[in-house]
């Protein structure tokens, strides 16, 4: 961390694995126990990484945060810390990116306004799904055959980012109206 001005990356284990540490990368302590194999583990000092621990306000900040947005069900201990560990060097002034291919550090990190560089796979934003189209038509339709025009169907890849997105507008909706219900009961 020489200068303030750089990206600070923070890593999770995946990069170590994958042997994609840029310079200037920090982790936490619970990141380096979770490297067994002799072989990343000499890459890993190779590559001079800082090892840092972090506050506990950062962790129960990111734990919050994490409960809101359900993720705290998926998140390892260790995924938390590398979470918190972005936001105290955030709160430093620092400019951090994290360096991970896990959804829910991703989508976490998003809430808090955490940029995320992925290892390997593409951003969260990038995420792709797979819809069945008519190649008459061109409407989506079940099955194999297009019930309207009768033309063959074909799978095609779709963003899924405006599905995420109505998805957890419609969770919004529903808990809120479960809400009301309770506070009206
Ligand atoms: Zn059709």
């Amino acid at each position: 961390m020489t200068s303030i001005n750089n990206v600070v990356y923070v890593l999770d284990s995946s990069a170590i694995f994958l042997r994609k540490i840029p310079y200037n990368s920090v982790t936490v302590p619970e990141v380096v126990e979770e490297i067994i194999d002799e072989n990343s583990k000499l890459y890993f000092q190779v590559m001079n990484v800082k090892v840092e621990d972090v506050g506990r306000e950062y962790v129960s900040k990111v734990v919050k945060i994490a409960e809101q947005t359900g993720d705290i069900y998926k998140l390892s201990n260790t995924d938390i810390k590398v979470l918190a560990k972005a936001v105290e060097l955030k709160d430093k002034g620092y400019n951090v990116h994290i360096l991970t291919d896990d959804y829910s550090i991703q989508n976490v990190a998003k809430n808090m306004k955490i940029t995320v560089e992925p290892v390997v796979q593409q951003g969260i934003s990038k995420v792709f799904k797979w819809v069945k189209v008519c190649k008459g038509c061109g409407r989506k339709v079940e099955g194999d055959v297009c019930p309207i025009c009768g033309s063959e169907v074909v799978l095609r890849r779709v963003r899924c980012e405006e599905t995420r997105r109505s998805c957890s507008k419609s969770k919004k909706t529903e808990r809120k109206r479960l809400n009301d219900r309770r506070n009206s009961g």
